[in-house]
This record gives structure tokens, C-alpha cells and sequence, in this order.
């Protein structure tokens, strides 16, 4: 029998009910042999730090975090790494001796699954990706190192776009990638690739696109999951583009935080699949 206490993980959030991480680490764990458990927490809106000091005091070893705390995320670590750094908000927390190291897979979590799940390159493509909130900040530097020849950030508040713009400027210019924002009504021409990572499937609004962002054969990417991305897939498809979910993003970033805490990758491949035979039999 195996005495050393079990490793504690969690996802604080709020809401968090609906958070799928819980299911998605004891696979990882179960498949990879590694010994942890891993909770969901709802944390009350003014009691993040509080509930991370705790988690830690407890012994925890880290925790992911959603909305609305991955900005607080950033500010109450003691070492962040340079891409929560550059989007100012990060989704995983790991505990040492040291104190709280911050970092954000969500962007390497939309990268492998594009270029590993749906064999999209990125690679000298031309991107737009809609909204400059929490979402979009963790995926624009792991996007721009996949080296696209464009990418354009169009946000309902167009300022929000301009400072995630400028924050990227510098990593743009490395990879000679057109960086550039604009607001709602100006994308100008179509691209290859159209990432939703704006709240609208979340709040049910109107797809708030005009078709002709999208090229012939293009990949229209909601990172919205489940029922609630219904609406921009069928616009996406209706207009002749394949269309996405968010699904695999959400296994491949808990796919980085798993190998981030633990040191071993598991196989996230055979869990996007799993989870999605789990959600297509569950009503919502
Ligand atoms: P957020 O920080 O609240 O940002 C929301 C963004 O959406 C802002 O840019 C906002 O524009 C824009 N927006 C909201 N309603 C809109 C509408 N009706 N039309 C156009 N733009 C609208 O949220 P977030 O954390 O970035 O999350 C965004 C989405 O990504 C959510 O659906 C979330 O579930 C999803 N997500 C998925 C994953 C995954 O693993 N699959 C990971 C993270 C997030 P303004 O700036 O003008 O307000």
C-alpha cells in the first residue's frame, strides 16, 4: 500500500459547475499511471487569492483557473512564465517551495489541436481572430510562433484589439508576421483560417462576422464547445467553410498544464475522443 499522500489538483472558477477538467485529468492520470486527485472549486468573486493560499497551504500542488480569475492569476504569482507574461492572464498555477509559478497553455491548447488534431497548418496562413479578451491574449503568442504570414485581431472594442496588438508587436516582427486590429466592421478581405475566441456563441448572440471573411475550404474555429457552438458552426458551414469546436482545445490545453505539473504527456488524442463520445450521448 502506497502511504505518500495523493498529489491535489483543481480548476477554481466561477462559475465552474459546468468545467469538464475534473473528468478530463483523472483520464490523464488513469492512462499515464500517475497518482493525483484533481477537484473542481467554486470560488466567490472577491476570494481567489484567498482560496490559491489555501489549495497551497493544504499541500496542493496546483490548480487551473478559469473565468473570471486568469488575470488574477497573473498578479498574485511569484514567477510568471513569458507567455502568461505576454497575455497577462494565466489558466494554470503550480505550487513549489519556491512560491506560485503562473503559466497559460490555453494558446498552445488551440495551436496543437488546429495543426494536430484537424492537420491544419498554420505556417504562412492568414488568420483572423475575434475577440481580445482573456481567450484570445493566451492564444495570439502561441499563434504567432506557428508562424503565420497574418494575422488580424478585430474586437467589438477595437482599443482592446490595439493593446493586444502592440503587446505582440515585437514577437510579430520576429516571425514576419502582419499583425495588425481593427473593429467589427473593417476585416477587409478573407482568410484561411477564422478563430471565434469572442464570448458571442457564450451569450448566444448573432455570429458577428460577414461571410466573406471566410475563403473557399477555410477553418472557421469556435473555441466555444457543446450546444452553445452550434450556432457559429452551422453559419460556418452554411457558407461552404469546415467548421470547429473547442472541444480539442480544451483537452490540449489541459494536455500542457498535465505535463506542466506532472512531467508526462498524456495521451490527449484517445481523450478528445473519449470525451467526445461522453458529451454527444449527454443531453444538456
Ligand atoms: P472574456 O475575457 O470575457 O472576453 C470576451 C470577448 O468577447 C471580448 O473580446 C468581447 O468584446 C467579446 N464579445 C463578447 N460578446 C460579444 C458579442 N456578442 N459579439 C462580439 N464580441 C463579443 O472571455 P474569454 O475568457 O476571452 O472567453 C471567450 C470564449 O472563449 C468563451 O466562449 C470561452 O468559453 C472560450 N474559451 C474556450 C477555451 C477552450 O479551451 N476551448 C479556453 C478559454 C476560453 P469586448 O472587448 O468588446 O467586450
Amino acid at each position: 500500500m502506497n502511504d505518500t499522500p495523493i498529489d491535489a489538483y483543481c480548476v477554481m472558477g466561477n462559475p465552474v459547475e459546468h468545467s469538464r477538467s475534473p473528468w478530463i485529468h483523472a483520464r490523464f492520470a488513469e492512462l499515464t499511471g500517475q497518482r493525483l486527485r484533481y477537484n473542481r472549486q467554486l470560488v466567490a468573486l472577491d476570494g481567489f487569492a484567498q482560496a490559491v493560499h489555501a489549495l497551497r497551504a493544504r499541500g496542493g500542488r496546483g490548480c487551473n483557473v478559469t473565468i473570471p480569475f486568469k488575470f488574477e492569476a497573473v498578479a498574485l504569482s511569484t514567477q510568471v512564465s513569458e507567455r502568461a507574461a505576454l497575455a497577462q492572464a494565466a489558466n494554470t498555477l503550480s505550487f513549489d517551495a519556491d512560491g506560485i509559478h503562473a503559466d497559460n497553455t490555453d494558446g498552445l491548447g488551440l495551436v496543437a489541436d488546429i495543426q494536430n488534431n484537424l492537420a491544419v497548418r498554420l505556417r504562412a496562413r492568414d488568420v483572423l481572430l475575434l475577440g481580445a479578451g482573456g481567450a484570445a491574449a493566451g492564444a495570439l503568442g502561441p499563434l504567432l510562433q506557428a508562424g503565420p504570414r497574418q494575422v488580424l485581431v478585430a474586437n467589438r472594442t477595437q482599443a482592446k484589439a490595439d493593446a493586444l496588438v502592440r503587446r505582440h508587436a515585437a514577437l510579430a516582427r520576429s516571425q514576419d508576421c502582419a499583425l495588425q486590429a481593427c473593429g467589427l466592421d473593417t476585416m477587409g478581405h478573407s482568410f484561411d483560417i477564422v478563430i471565434n475566441a469572442s464570448a458571442s456563441s457564450l451569450e448566444g448572440a448573432a455570429v458577428p462576422l460577414q461571410a466573406d471573411v471566410l475563403r473557399p475550404g477555410a477553418l472557421a474555429y469556435d473555441m466555444m464547445y457543446g450546444p452553445a457552438a452550434a450556432g457559429f458552426l452551422t453559419w460556418a458551414r452554411s457558407h461552404g467553410a469546415r467548421a470547429c469546436d473547442g472541444l480539442g482545445m480544451l483537452v490540449e490545453q489541459a494536455a500542457e498544464s498535465f505535463f506542466i505539473w506532472r512531467g508526462v504527456r498524456p495521451p490527449s488524442a484517445t481523450v478528445l475522443a473519449e470525451l467526445r463520445r461522453v458529451i454527444d450521448t449527454t443531453p444538456p
